[in-house]
């Protein structure tokens, strides 16, 4: 068919009212993300963690069709901020599935720019509630921290960044000094200028810190004040 002049109105509106049809749909899941308020979020991260450490998991939304659904965006509940550690996969330990969580992870779950960057973005564009910051026992980082030897390369810049935590807790064991970096990371994302201290002022975000167990499995929420 050939395009005339007099067509142009009619296709300038199937433009226009596809490109609004898209907008809504984005705007509808983004709506639902948003239904998922922080304890709930929380109580899907506790649920699963009970399925992973008794053994009955259930590998959910993990086939083909849950790839292909999220071809078309992703709609995570939580962020998890973790440690490098090959042994503690979020997903795993909470028995998730794809495009349930929003993962960063570096060892001694350290944070810089780009971490509170990749949270800002997951809080304000994917409407993400919950964030956890995820440490563990017998993390090698805060081990190296603790040591006295100097940290070759770049090493350095993550023991510079535990080292808050290994001064506060001098002449107390290893537990503590990853208990206090959790702490110290928590209140650094929930004093966060310009976004997040807003959300979590406002009761929209919630900054958790979380220990996890190599043993058991078990990952226990942590009371930060
Ligand atoms: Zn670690």
């Amino acid at each position: 068919m050939k395009i005339r002049k007099s067509h142009l109105p009619f296709i300038l509106l199937c433009f226009f009212t596809t490109w609004f049809a898209g907008f809504n749909f984005v705007s509808g899941q983004d709506r639902d993300a948003v239904k998922i308020k922080p304890a709930e979020a929380k109580s899907l991260l506790s649920e699963g963690n009970i399925r992973f450490v008794s053994g009955n998991t259930l590998h959910p939304r993990q086939d083909a069709d849950r790839r292909k659904e999220l071809a078309n965006g992703q709609h995570p509940y939580a962020v998890i901020l973790g440690c490098s550690d090959s042994r503690i996969s979020p997903e795993i330990v909470f028995d998730q599935g794809l495009g349930d969580l929003f993962v960063s992870r570096e060892a001694g779950n350290v944070i810089d720019a780009h971490t509170i960057g990749s949270i800002e973005y997951a809080v304000e564009h994917i409407h993400v509630s919950l964030v956890v910051v995820l440490g563990h026992e017998k993390c090698g980082a805060i081990a190296a921290a603790r040591d006295t030897a100097a940290a070759a390369g770049h090493i350095k810049s993550i023991m510079d960044a535990i080292g808050p935590a290994v001064k506060a807790t001098k002449g107390q064991d290893a537990e503590a000094t990853c208990m206090a970096n959790i702490r110290n990371i928590v209140v650094t994302l929930r004093t966060s200028e310009p976004l997040l201290k807003h959300l979590v002022e406002s009761g929209e975000l919630l900054i958790l810190g979380a220990y996890y167990e190599l043993n058991t499995g078990i990952v226990t929420f942590l009371d930060v004040n």
